[in-house]
């Protein structure tokens, strides 16, 4: 194929390379200040694909401008940026704006938006395009916007999925439990944090199944590690999950004595209790708790008991073989804690002091340390509050899920917590940021490298765009034979007492060669730290192994299975959860590995279906309305990778309209049209072309030159890249009918390449209505040395004015 053919190549000669990249620099340098210069009209770059040139400060410039106006989306190409605005806007999300966006026949022609990404994938399934199901990826850092953000699209599928049945009762009912399933699991599934007053601590991703008429049939949610110690440890300036400082906020006074919970009690789990949040409505809860059938009074019952138990303390028995003691204050606590659990209050008191030993065919009790007791408290409140979790879920998904038979496409929401690095990271935050390695790889693999990769298959040697891949991390992470996970799960399946500093040296000998890790020699605490494409972060090994482990001893769930309670019964009913090593063999699927395996399915669902990306931007660290702090962005914009983002999707554009011409199965039915249409073309002269040419002003004609090392003068050319390489082609027709292209319109219309010298031939007809086909033949071959992308300077939809050039830079040409 011609363009194929077309010889484009990085390396140019050594020395005339370093002096193209000094003068590159510096040009660089100078665009940036003649860009930014514009201050006026930052705030109007809807795109960010048409910032030139993109650089962290433009863009960032950019947003900010964007930011004070009070807009906050706008495009990076294939992404939509979300700039959080920490505060309501009003009717940024009316109903009217969604039929608006929904009815529009060109919605991306509108403002960015949250709606457009919504529309885009309905429109996708509702076009049948393959893959035809579609994820929405949400991501950000805790407290950027992902859960509103997944909160706008539901409630936007909720509305136009519907419109066209309005009375359907079974969409109507599907829709309200798609509503309602949020304020429960947000209720139960999110915590005020250091960084977030209203932070997911799960990952979930939400699928709404539509039928064929692509109306809202069903939903299911799939939730991912629910960081459940939080129900029995909150770190400083933290909180609990909200649900318990809904009761204890929003109790009636006969809930109170029904939860024994006199308002005036302080509770060691339920921290900053005297903060008050939005989100401590325990009334939304609630109703949203009936909607759904759940019988919402029991459940609150068992979380009152495990407040209970969260004051219940030990202190070492008088005789050294005798169980620890509880004092007076916490002899009582344990006794409402039982009947609230209701569970036999002698049994409760033993399984979280004695421990059982099997010695051959006897069991042996053993009174476990006063700090073995906490832990067992610990850990029975965390394994009821996960299983609660997991009924929940199940009990949401039975309530809304549609029949197989019923569905057959899907829009799914993937809101996913963001990456966390805390003083302290543990083996959540370890999970989590691998969960966000993980997305951005697909992230990476979909939109970098397939396409930089398709170039090479087509021959097409271009001066790549620089991406961080991190499959080394990855494979720190994950991989085999040795990663910190397979070492994890290695000190779990030996199944001795665990050794943090052993651990260290352990991962130090096993992963050194890996460059992903690091070790702080100066650090007494053992510790890890791991270079994460958002930053490094750096993990303390204390604990860590237990929390993989995650053991709950026998003697816990054999009291929960004694409970009257029917839901804490069935929940420990089966009673085949993995359970600690005083029984010694049983297996341990442990929480890496549990994990890994869901994020695996996952990341299959998202392989198979066409991805939307939203990145929720965090403007300022305290949550304060329309504050923008440059730093706060500028290291969420790197840790996304948002510039190579923007270069890829110039790029990735290009490449569609590029590869369109290139493609045989497309070529001859292009010929085709193309001849047709050039039969009634008019040739203009060379000499009419460079009496055309705009009078433009120095700069813009230094910035828009290119120059042919055969040609002395340098040579001006108007346009868009593609013109330039299509110009550049030994012979090229290209033909495009206007209807239903105008993106590409847009694009050719910047063909008119006006060249004063260098002999080729434009033909152009129709070009009052748009360019309709355009036939390129220079008289010799062209060689391109590309030093660096031409898109890092294009323009994705140039704008068609007489004097301004966009485009070029520093492309050289030479005659071979
Ligand atoms: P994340 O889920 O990423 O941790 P949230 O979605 O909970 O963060 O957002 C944090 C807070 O920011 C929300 O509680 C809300 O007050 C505010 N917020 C987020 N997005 C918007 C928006 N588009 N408009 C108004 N406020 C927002």
């Amino acid at each position: 194929m011609v363009f194929i053919n077309c010889i484009m190549q990085v390396h140019g000669l050594k020395d005339r390379t370093q002096d193209l990249r000094k003068s590159l620099n510096d040009s660089l340098e100078g665009d940036i200040r003649d860009f930014l210069i514009n201050e006026a009209e930052l705030h109007t770059y809807d795109d960010l694909t048409k910032v030139n040139p993109v650089t962290p400060s433009t863009v960032l410039k950019c947003l900010q401008a964007r930011y004070s106006a009070k807009v906050f989306y706008t495009h990076a190409g294939c992404t939509l940026v979300a700039l959080n605005p920490f505060q309501p806007i009003p009717h940024l999300y009316s109903l009217d704006v969604m039929r608006e966006y929904h009815t529009a026949p060109q919605p991306q022609e509108f403002k960015p938006h949250i709606f457009i990404v919504a529309e885009e994938a309905y429109r996708n399934v509702q076009g049948q395009v393959e893959p035809i199901n579609q994820s929405l990826v949400v991501s950000g850092e805790s407290g950027a916007g992902k859960t509103w953000t997944s909160r706008c699209l539901m409630k936007y599928y909720a509305t136009v999925a519907t419109s066209s049945q309005k009375c359907q009762d079974t969409v109507e009912k599907i829709e309200r439990r798609v509503l309602d399933s949020n304020p429960v699991m947000e209720a139960f599934g999110n915590a005020c944090t250091l960084r977030n007053s209203n932070s997911s601590r799960f990952g979930k991703y939400i699928q709404l199944q539509l039928n064929g008429s692509q109306l809202l049939v069903g939903a299911s949610v799939q939730t991912y590690l629910l960081e459940k110690t939080r129900v029995a440890f909150q770190a400083p300036t933290e909180r609990n999950f909200h649900i318990f400082y809904q009761m204890m906020k929003g109790a009636t006074e006969k809930q109170r004595l029904e939860w024994m919970l006199p308002s005036e009690q302080d509770f060691a789990w339920l921290p900053h209790a005297e903060k008050t949040l939005e989100e401590d409505c325990l009334r939304e809860t609630v109703e949203a708790m009936i909607n759904l059938g759940i019988d919402e009074r029991k459940r609150t019952q068992i979380l009152a008991g495990l407040l209970q138990l969260g004051n219940v303390y030990f202190s070492p028995a008088s005789e050294e073989a005798q169980p620890c003691d509880l004092d007076g204050h916490s002899k009582g606590l344990i006794c409402f804690s039982a009947d609230l659990l209701q569970v036999p209050l002698d049994e409760l008191q033993s399984c979280l002091t004695v421990r059982t030993l099997l010695a051959g065919k006897q069991s042996v009790l053993k009174p476990c340390s006063q700090s073995e007791c906490g832990v067992r408290r610990d850990c029975l409140a965390k394994v009821i509050y996960a299983q609660l979790f997991d009924w929940l879920v199940t009990f949401i998904n039975n309530s809304m899920c549609a029949d197989s038979s019923m569905w057959c496409n899907f829009i799914g929401l993937l809101d996913v917590y963001g990456f966390e690095c805390f003083l302290l990271n543990n083996l959540e935050q370890l999970c989590i940021n691998y969960a966000n390695e993980k997305l951005q790889q697909h992230f990476v693999a979909h939109y970098l490298k397939a396409q930089q990769e398709e170039y090479v298959t087509e021959g097409l040697q271009w001066s790549f765009i620089r991406y961080q891949d991190n499959q080394g991390c990855l494979d720190l992470i994950e991989g085999s034979p040795s990663s910190i996970f397979s070492l994890l799960n290695e000190e779990c399946r030996l199944n001795r007492v665990s050794d943090a500093k052993q651990f260290r040296v352990r991962l130090q000998k096993e992963l050194s060669d890996n460059t992903s890790i690091s070790w702080d020699k100066l650090s007494k605490e053992p510790h890890f730290t791991v270079a994460h494409y958002a930053g490094n972060v750096s993990y303390q090994i204390e604990g860590m192994m237990e929390k993989n482990k995650d053991p709950v001893p026998p003697e816990i769930i054999s009291v929960l299975q004694k409970s009257q309670d029917s839901l804490l019964h069935s929940l420990f009913a089966d009673g085949d959860r993995e359970s600690e090593g005083s029984r010694g063999h049983s297996k341990v699927v442990t929480v890496v590995s549990k994990f890994k395996n869901s994020l695996e399915s996952l990341m299959k669902i998202l392989h198979s279906t066409t991805p939307h990306y939203t990145r929720c931007i965090k403007p300022n660290p305290d949550c304060r309305p329309l504050t923008f702090k440059k730093e706060e962005v500028i290291a969420q914009l790197e840790a996304c990778g948002i510039v190579e983002t923007i270069n890829i999707s110039a790029l990735y554009m290009f490449c569609a309209v590029f590869l369109s011409f290139c493609v045989p199965p497309r070529q001859a039915w292009m010929d085709a049209l193309a001849e047709a249409e050039l039969d009634d073309a008019e040739d203009f002269m060379e000499n009419e072309a460079s009496s055309v040419l705009p009078k433009l002003d120095p700069l813009l004609k230094e910035r828009g030159s290119v120059q042919l090392s055969s040609i002395q003068e340098p040579v001006l050319v108007r346009g868009w890249p593609i013109g330039l390489a299509m110009a550049s082609a030994p012979s090229v027709t290209v033909s495009l009918t206007a209807t239903g292209f105008q993106r590409i319109m847009s694009m050719m219309a910047c063909l008119k390449s006006p060249f004063r010298h260098g002999g080729y031939k434009v033909k152009t007809n129709q070009f009052d209505q748009g360019v309709a086909s355009i036939r390129a033949q220079p008289r010799g071959s062209i060689k391109m040395h590309l030093q660096r992308s031409p898109l890092l300077y294009a323009d994705m939809h140039p704008v068609h004015k007489t004097d301004v050039v966009t485009g070029f830079n520093q492309i050289l040409l030479e005659r071979t």
